[in-house]
């Protein structure tokens, strides 16, 4: 067997060939990312650049499940569609978060091959990675929002299609809601915009303590414009999620000389929760929620008010 592609061998290469594998043999090991498990995902043998990747040497990685590599934010499910993959089609390929020894994080590339003896048994898998962390990284900034880090509107109108359709799937609810700051403008006109800016920074703060999920998002969708989606099992849940949000921006006690009666920075709430037998789209969802948000600034602000099927939104708290 030879490493390269060569064709018919001519017998006066013979030793040619013979003598490039073991380069080659040395070069894979130190450049190829891979890594052998047997049929249970146990690690029995990694290359070089895995170990030099993972940061783990190889007898701290042979005898262990894959699980070892596995990143914690990686949803189970992702493994579960990896595992069902292999068995049953010898085949997956897919990225994966991995976390290395020292606690630090990678992403892969990673495709994943049935290794199957003369009858037909898989006797182990092989897996065969690429770096793509850099990617991963790029990817991230693009979706991201640079003041406060939560994900921008190009990653919401990404994302809301396919949550939508993984919802209706799953038969979840979820719920969105849009939160707008109030008397902004009137913010920046007294206290300055960069302070306005440390404000902004400040409710997605306060948004992101509140959805700490790996399945929750949190969207800076315009100026002083932001939105979560999450899911929930009824509309209290989501009500009183909503509610937290609400609070906890209350409570940073931010001073607001321009929003009576409390005087300080407060922020309105426009909440809708989808069942997953409601065909609502994307532009319905915004929609309502943004008519709810209305309402709820027409109310008095600082509040939260929940879109009806009805259409009379209902103000809670
Ligand atoms: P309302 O309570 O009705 O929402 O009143 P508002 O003044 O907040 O009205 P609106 O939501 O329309 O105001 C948006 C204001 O938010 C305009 C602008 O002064 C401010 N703003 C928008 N984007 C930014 C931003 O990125 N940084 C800062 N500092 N201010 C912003
Ligand atoms: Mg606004
Ligand atoms: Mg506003």
């Amino acid at each position: 067997m030879h490493l390269l592609q060569c064709g018919a061998i001519r017998d006066e290469y013979e030793a040619l060939f013979n003598a490039v594998s073991s380069t080659l043999s040395t070069a894979i090991d130190k450049h190829l990312l891979a890594s052998v498990t047997d049929p249970d995902g146990v690690i029995v043998a990694v290359s070089q650049a895995f170990c030099d990747l993972s940061g783990y040497r190889a007898s701290e990685l042979i005898g262990h499940n894959y699980h070892l590599l596995r990143h914690p934010s990686m949803a189970d499910d992702v493994y579960a569609r990896l595992w069902s993959s292999i068995t049953t089609r010898g085949y997956w390929r897919g990225e994966l978060k991995n976390r290395t020894k020292g606690g630090d994080f990678y992403w892969v590339m990673t495709e994943i091959n049935a290794v199957k003896d003369n009858d037909g048994n898989t006797i182990g898998y092989i897996a065969v990675h690429q770096d793509i962390t850099d990617f991963k990284q790029q990817e991230k900034l693009s979706i991201t929002d640079p003041l406060t880090r939560a994900y921008n509107r190009r990653y919401y109108e990404q994302i809301m299609p396919k949550e939508l359709a993984r919802a209706r799937r799953d038969r979840m609810q979820l719920a969105f809601m849009m939160v707008d700051a109030d008397h902004f403008k009137r913010y920046n006109d007294t206290y300055g915009h960069q302070a306005g800016d440390g404000v902004i920074k400040a409710i997605v703060d306060g948004m992101r303590a509140v959805f700490r999920r790996p399945s929750d998002s949190v969207f800076r969708l315009g100026g002083e414009e932001f939105a979560a989606l999450y899911r929930v099992n009824d509309d209290t849940t989501a009500f009183r999620l909503a509610e937290r949000v609400r609070q906890v921006v209350y409570d940073g006690a931010i001073e607001h000389s321009g929003n009576a009666p409390d005087y300080r920075v407060t922020v309105s709430i426009g909440l809708i929760v989808i069942p997953p037998d409601r065909q609502l789209d994307v532009g319905d969802i915004y929609k309502y929620s943004d008519i709810a948000l209305y309402n709820a600034k027409e109310q008095g602000r600082n509040r939260v008010t929940l879109h009806r099927e009805d259409e009379t939104d209902i103000e809670l708290f």
